[in-house]
């Protein structure tokens, strides 16, 4: 029998979009205003400040109402020329993805690296830019956290190897699935043009794209020269300067995005940090007792925003999914590209807290034993003992 109506609110554990707090879905559906009026202006000056605070520049971010997508391509189409030699890394489905947006608009992709359970490799980006004598690469393009494998890269190492290789290149970040989840500083890191999304650690719907940009990217936009119209940082840039845009923006996420803005720097960007990475811990150790493998190799690389367990082979992860959504009411992220039905993943990102962890955990738990993958019992009780000693030292919430 199919029940029409699922009682209680689905637990929405795919790693993007994540659930959007009640405080961002009542700030978005307040009444549109005049985009060209002087309370627009001012909400504009406003969230273009808290923007930095969360990409950790003093130099610009431009918004475009885009998703994740139409950010890759802005940060591409202002800072090359047609033909220009790129350096990208196959290290997941979205790495993938980048490469052919940068190969369908005429970029020379060189793709090094091919190893899905690992991030990029600092050392390959020395050697590759050392062999590079005349300087044609002029973009490294990498995925800090690549949201298809559970791996996150240390981009602070690329900046360092980059540098080592004395290579002029510019050093381009997808922060899609870790802007707001995951420790990330673009000025400091010498990150060129960072890429981020509205709808995963910035608790949003889907709708907005961002560019983080160095005075160094900005210089590298003014000679670039293929054709731009949409994505063009210039107008956005010298109308933002007012608290405007070239074209009508989208309103409302704009709200969204202040009150988001707002919740982050009340929480304190270090304790949404320490919060990931201790859910990151909880859920992998859930996996340990299960015995269930992580795609991450590498603890440095474990990411803290997402999961990715291989079920044990012969077993469909897409068949657990299934029984998952159908029992529980809870979608788990997909296996994406070679491992489609070999994964399932774990969105522990965004607004989200210890006891939504458990319910996800003992929804995972439930939805091998009815999918009859093998697995070992305790896995949600090995998470709960670590939340519980855990939070002892954090911050109590105070009732409002
Ligand atoms: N990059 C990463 C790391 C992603 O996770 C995604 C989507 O999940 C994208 C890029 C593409 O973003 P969008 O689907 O918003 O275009």
């Amino acid at each position: 029998m199919t029940i029409q109506y699922p009682s209680g609110r689905q637990f929405l554990q795919i790693p993007g979009p994540t659930n959007v707090p009640d405080r961002v879905l009542r700030a978005i559906a307040r009444p549109t205003i005049d985009h060209r009026g002087p309370e627009f202006s001012r909400m504009i000056a406003e969230v273009l400040d808290g923007l930095k605070e969360i990409f950790k520049t003093s130099s610009h971010v431009v918004i475009f109402p885009s998703s994740g997508s139409g950010a890759w391509e802005a940060s591409l189409v202002n800072t090359l020329s047609a033909g220009d030699k790129v350096l990208m890394f196959d290290i997941g489905h979205f790495s993938g993805l980048w490469g052919q947006v940068a190969s369908k608009l005429g970029f020379d992709v060189h793709v090094a690296q091919d190893d899905w359970r690992r991030g990029v490799d600092p050392q390959v980006v020395e050697a590759e830019l050392g062999k590079d004598r005349e300087n044609q690469i002029k973009a490294v393009c990498v995925v800090h956290n690549e949201t298809s494998t559970g791996v996150t890269t240390r981009v602070r190492e690329i900046r360092k190897a980059m540098d080592r290789a004395g290579h002029p290149a510019l050093l381009l970040v997808d922060t899609i699935s870790s802007l707001g989840s995951i420790d990330f500083r673009h000025d400091e890191w010498g990150v060129d043009v960072t890429i981020g999304c509205s709808q995963k650690g910035l608790l949003l719907p889907p709708g907005l794209g961002f560019n983080a940009i160095s005075e160094k990217a900005l210089s590298a936009s003014k000679s670039a020269r293929f054709p731009k119209a949409y994505w063009d940082w210039a107008p956005i840039l010298s109308q933002n300067a007012n608290g405007f845009f070239p074209y009508t923006p989208a309103t409302n996420l704009l709200y969204g995005l202040k009150e988001s803005l707002q919740m982050l720097a009340e929480e304190g960007l270090g304790n949404v940090f320490a919060r990931h990475r201790r859910h990151g811990e909880a859920t992998r150790r859930a996996a340990e007792a299960w015995g269930l493998e992580t795609v991450a190799v590498d603890p440095k690389e474990y990411s803290h925003s997402v999961t990715a367990l291989y079920t044990p082979s012969g077993h469909s992860a897409d068949a657990f999914r299934k029984a998952v959504l159908d029992h529980f009411n809870m979608p788990l992220g997909t296996g994406l590209g070679r491992l489609q039905d070999k994964i399932f993943r774990i969105g522990h990102l965004g607004d989200f807290n210890d006891l939504m962890l458990a319910g996800t955990l003992s929804g995972v738990e439930m939805g091998l034993d009815l999918a009859g993958v093998p697995h070992r019992k305790g896995g949600v009780a090995a998470a709960l003992d670590y939340l519980a000693t855990t939070a002892k030292g954090l911050a109590t919430v105070s009732p409002l």
